[in-house]
């Protein structure tokens, strides 16, 4: 385990431990209609979902849409009928029951990134109140389980589904029929699939908006993304800013686009971000330099597995590394599991090595080692020129590919097979790479 080294002086979030200020709360909320902007930027929607047994509340822009609510829960403060014990919860969890004997460690947040191959899985603990942002690809379940049991978690609070894409649902059809959290927050529409089972479960829908607030336990997620719903699920993938005892996390999913750079400049406004998952699994067309300079993250984790897509991409890890960051991934460290203890010292632990990625060179198998990610690339490159394949260069930066002798080659030269290139790169329109 790492310690780090700066000490923090913010306190813990205040807390609030009468379920009937809450309920009042809510109910005020909903009856005038409060207008909070969690982040300053547009909260245009107002309403909100509350969960007063799951510990869980969500204000400002968070809204219970109709039309995307499998559930059809009438009111989000109403109980479900749900195998789950008696709803004591407060909002910071102190008196959760499903955190018997954690109430030592009200107050520590731990975040995980669990490493579930290529896709994404984290989970957050803040007191006893324990959620889970992704489910990972199809085949996730023991890992998520393992972690949760390692964190002696009883009860899942919330999940929060970032986009439905398989590697991020693949596990939640069991994780959810298990451990029927209370409730789920989304953007958009879930697959049939899920849709039965958060019904199943008697789960409450909430679709997350930018400008919404979430209370994790003691800690806070606003809603940084989306603001409203584009169709396309990478980019409408919902980001959360969790703020824990003066830390914080982004959690992107694979935002891209437009999209990233509006969370960009919200994250421009406030302090750097500590620990950043990075989007869409180190793809380049996420992740941008301007994303960067905006967010300034001092730990990047890339939650990546092997892969296809050349992920995570040496243009996404330079400019991380370009960035200042430290860059795990889960492929190569295992889990991540970082605390922060109330008074906001932040350690992180790894469940393989503890060895930071310090080149930026292209994944593969063997890839995710010192010095062998290059002889990834060159291995893959080898065997596509002993099977006849072309072989074009990338940069460790570039978002282009480049025929040997591009000028653009003069500070970096990473080989790879054009197959690969095409899926990741455009190419290059000064010296025409083939296509
Ligand atoms: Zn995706
Ligand atoms: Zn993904």
């Amino acid at each position: 385990m790492t310690a780090w080294e700066e000490p923090v002086t913010r306190g813990t979030a205040p807390r609030r431990t009468a379920l009937h200020l809450k309920v009042l709360a809510l109910a005020l909320a909903l009856a005038a209609v409060v207008l909070l902007g969690g982040c300053g930027s547009a909260a245009t929607t107002a309403g909100s979902g509350a969960d007063a047994s799951g510990g869980v509340a969500a204000t400002g822009a968070a809204t219970q849409a109709p039309s995307a609510q499998p559930t059809a829960e009438p009111s989000p403060a109403r109980t479900p009928k749900t195998p789950q014990s008696t709803p004591s919860a407060t909002p910071t969890g102190s008196t959760a029951s499903g955190g018997a004997g954690k109430g030592a460690s009200s107050g520590v947040t731990t975040v995980v990134f669990v490493d579930v191959g290529q896709g994404d899985a984290s989970v957050v603990k803040s007191g006893s109140w324990t959620g889970l942002i992704d489910g990972g690809p199809p085949g996730s379940e023991p890992a998520i389980e393992a972690a949760l049991a390692k964190l002696g978690v009883r009860r899942l609070n919330a999940v929060v589904v970032s986009h439905m894409h398989a590697d991020h649902t693949g596990g939640l059809s069991r994780i959810v029929s298990e451990w029927r959290p209370r409730t789920a927050y989304l953007a958009g529409t879930p697959t049939s699939a899920l849709a039965g089972d958060l019904r199943g479960a008697g789960t409450t829908v909430v679709q997350a908006r930018r400008g919404a607030t979430l209370r994790f336990g003691s800690a806070r997620a606003e809603v940084l993304s989306p603001a409203g719903l584009s169709g396309d699920a990478n980019s409408d993938s919902v980001v959360l800013r969790l703020d824990a005892g003066g830390k914080s996390f982004l959690f992107t999913g694979d935002c891209t686009g437009p999209n990233e750079a509006a969370v960009g400049s919200i994250c421009a406004r406030g302090t750097p971000i500590d620990v950043l998952k990075v989007a869409h699994h180190g793809s380049s067309y996420s992740t941008t330099s301007a994303v960067l300079a905006d967010t300034r993250p001092r730990v990047a984790v890339i939650s990546v597995g092997p892969n296809s897509y050349g992920h995570p991409t040496p243009a996404t890890v330079g400019r991380l590394l370009a960035a200042g960051s430290r860059v795990y991934t889960t492929w190569r460290n295992g889990s991540v599991t970082f605390t922060v203890s109330a008074t906001g010292a932040m350690s992180v632990s790894f469940s393989r090595s503890s060895q930071p990625v310090k080149k930026a060179t292209a994944a593969g198998s063997g890839g995710e080692s010192d010095g062998g990610a290059a002889a990834g690339t060159a291995a893959g490159a080898a065997s596509s020129r002993a099977s006849g394949g072309t072989i074009v260069y990338v940069t460790r930066t570039g978002e282009c590919y480049h025929a040997d002798g591009c000028r653009y080659l003069s500070s970096s030269r990473i080989p790879i097979a054009l197959k690969d290139a095409r899926d990741k790169y455009r190419p290059c329109s000064v010296c025409d790479p083939p296509i």
